[in-house]
C-alpha cells in the first residue's frame, strides 16, 4: 500500500480504564490502521496492531500506562501522522450537545462531569492528556456518547421526580451509544433515499406515502444494548437514561428494574448501595439470568444443548432479551411522527439472525414481514435489508462504525 493512501488521517482513540483502542482513518475513509493496547498497567500489557493490509502484529509493552502505550502506538504508525485526534468521550452531560474541540476550559468541564461517568470520563481524560503531552500542537476533539440524544424533548428526558433534582443537579435521562445510533440512522436514510429512486420502496409504510421524512427505530445490541427513536436525523427518545444501566437487558447489566429494588434489597438482605450497583452492572443481564455467560453466542449454544444443566435458564434469557427489545421498540415508536423502519446493529444485532427473527415476531402488531433467507445471510459485517415485499416497515441490518463517525465529527468540528 502506498503511503499516500493514508491522506490526512484522523486518529480515533477510545480510552478505557486499562485499554486504549485506536484507529487511524484516511480523510476519504478508504483506508484504516487499527489496534488495541490492552492490560495497561499490568505485566501483560500489549498492543495488538493491524496494519493497512489488515496484517496483525503483537507488541509487548510490559507495565506501560496509557501515555507510554500511546508513544509506542505513534512510533508504530511512523510516517502516518494524524492531522487531528478524535476521542470517544462517554458522558457530556447537558453541557455538550455536540462534539467539542479540546481546550483547557472544555477539559475542566469534562472533569466536572466525572460524577456522571465515574469509570469512563477519567479514562477519556487520561487519553486526551497523553496526546497533549506527546503532541501539544495536535488539535483534539471530544465526541460524546450522549451528545446525539441532546435533541430529546423534556417529556422524554425528564424523570417524574422532584423538579429541583433536575434544575439543581441535572438529574435527567441522557442516553448513550449516540455515535452508533447517529451512524446507522444516517446510513439507513441514505440507503432508503437511494432505493426509493430505484425500486418499490414506496410500497412500505403506505401511511407515509408521499412523505420524504424518515423515522427510524435503531437497536444497538452488543454487550451494552440500547434502542433509539430518530426522526429526520434527530434523536427523540432512547432507552438508556442518566446512566447506561436503564432500558434493555444487556450482557451483564440488568436494564430496567423496579426503582424500589434498591431499598428492598437493603432492607431485606442488608446489601449496601455499592453492592447493589455492582450487582446490577456486572452480575445481571444475560450473565445473571443464565448464571453462566454474558456472551450471546454462548447463551444461544447453551439453549440448543439438551445436555446443558442451564439450558432452561439460557432459553429464558433469550426470551427475555428479545421480548425486552421488542417491547422497547414498540414503546419508542410513540416518539416518532412517522415510522420508516427498524435498524439492527452491534455484535448481536449484526450477527444474531435468530435473535432478530424473534424480536420481529414479538412485534406482531406492526405489520412487519421478514424475508428469512435475506435475514439469515446478514451476518459478519453484511449490510442489507431483510423485510419481505409485504412488510409495512423496512428492516435493516447496518454494521455500526463508531470510529468513522468520530473521525467525521472530529473533522467537521475542526473545519477540516
Ligand atoms: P459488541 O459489544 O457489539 O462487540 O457485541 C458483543 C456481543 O455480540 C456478544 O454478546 C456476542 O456474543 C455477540 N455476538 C457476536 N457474534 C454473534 C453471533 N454470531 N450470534 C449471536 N451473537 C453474537
Amino acid at each position: 500500500m502506498h503511503k499516500s493512501a493514508m491522506h490526512n488521517p484522523t486518529l480515533v482513540i477510545n480510552s478505557g480504564s486499562s485499554s486504549l483502542k485506536y484507529a487511524l482513518i484516511s480523510a476519504d475513509n478508504q483506508h484504516r490502521i487499527t489496534g488495541l493496547a490492552e492490560n495497561l498497567g499490568a505485566n501483560e500489557a500489549q498492543i495488538v496492531h493491524k496494519d493497512l493490509n489488515g496484517e496483525k502484529s503483537v507488541i509487548a509493552i510490559s507495565g506501560a500506562n496509557h501515555k507510554e502505550a500511546l508513544v509506542t502506538i505513534l512510533e508504530i504508525l511512523g510516517d502516518y501522522k494524524p492531522i487531528a485526534v478524535g476521542h470517544r468521550a462517554v458522558h457530556g452531560g447537558h453541557e455538550f450537545s455536540q462534539a467539542q474541540r479540546v481546550s483547557a476550559a472544555a477539559l475542566a468541564q469534562l472533569k466536572r462531569l466525572t460524577p456522571l461517568a465515574p469509570l469512563h470520563n477519567p479514562a477519556n481524560i487520561v487519553g486526551i492528556e497523553a496526546v497533549q503531552a506527546i503532541y501539544p500542537q495536535l488539535p483534539q476533539v471530544m465526541v460524546f456518547d450522549t451528545a446525539f440524544h441532546q435533541t430529546m424533548p423534556p417529556k422524554a428526558y425528564r424523570y417524574a421526580i422532584p423538579k429541583a433534582l433536575y434544575e439543581t443537579h441535572f438529574i435527567r435521562r441522557y442516553g448513550f451509544h449516540g455515535t452508533s445510533h447517529a451512524y446507522v440512522s444516517d446510513r439507513a436514510r441514505e440507503l432508503t433515499e437511494q432505493l426509493s429512486t430505484t425500486n418499490n420502496a414506496s410500497k412500505l409504510n403506505p401511511s407515509s406515502e408521499g412523505s420524504k421524512k424518515q423515522g427510524w427505530l435503531t437497536a444497538h445490541l452488543g454487550n451494552g444494548c440500547s434502542a433509539a427513536a430518530i426522526y429526520e436525523g434527530k434523536s427523540l427518545d432512547t432507552s438508556m437514561g442518566l446512566t447506561p444501566l436503564e432500558g434493555l437487558m444487556m450482557g451483564t447489566r440488568s436494564g430496567d428494574v423496579d426503582p424500589g429494588l434498591h431499598a428492598h434489597l437493603k432492607h431485606t438482605l442488608g446489601m449496601s448501595l455499592e453492592d447493589i450497583d455492582a450487582m446490577l452492572n456486572k452480575q445481571s443481564g444475560l450473565l445473571g439470568v443464565t448464571g453462566v455467560s454474558n456472551d450471546m453466542r454462548a447463551v444461544e449454544e447453551m439453549a440448543a444443548d439438551n445436555t446443558h444443566p442451564n439450558q432452561a435458564d439460557a432459553n429464558l434469557a433469550l426470551e427475555m432479551f428479545c421480548y425486552r427489545v421488542a417491547k422497547y421498540l414498540a414503546a419508542l415508536s410513540c416518539a416518532l411522527p412517522e415510522l420508516t423502519g427498524i435498524v439492527f446493529t452491534g455484535g448481536i444485532g449484526e450477527n444474531g439472525a435468530d435473535i432478530r427473527a424473534r424480536i420481529v415476531a414479538d412485534m406482531r402488531h406492526f405489520g412487519l414481514q421478514m424475508d428469512s433467507a435475506k435475514n439469515a445471510k446478514l451476518i459478519r459485517g453484511q449490510e442489507g435489508s431483510f423485510h419481505g415485499d409485504n412488510s409495512r416497515y423496512a428492516l435493516w441490518v447496518i454494521p455500526t462504525d463508531e470510529e468513522y463517525r468520530i473521525a467525521l465529527e472530529t473533522r467537521q468540528t475542526l473545519g477540516l
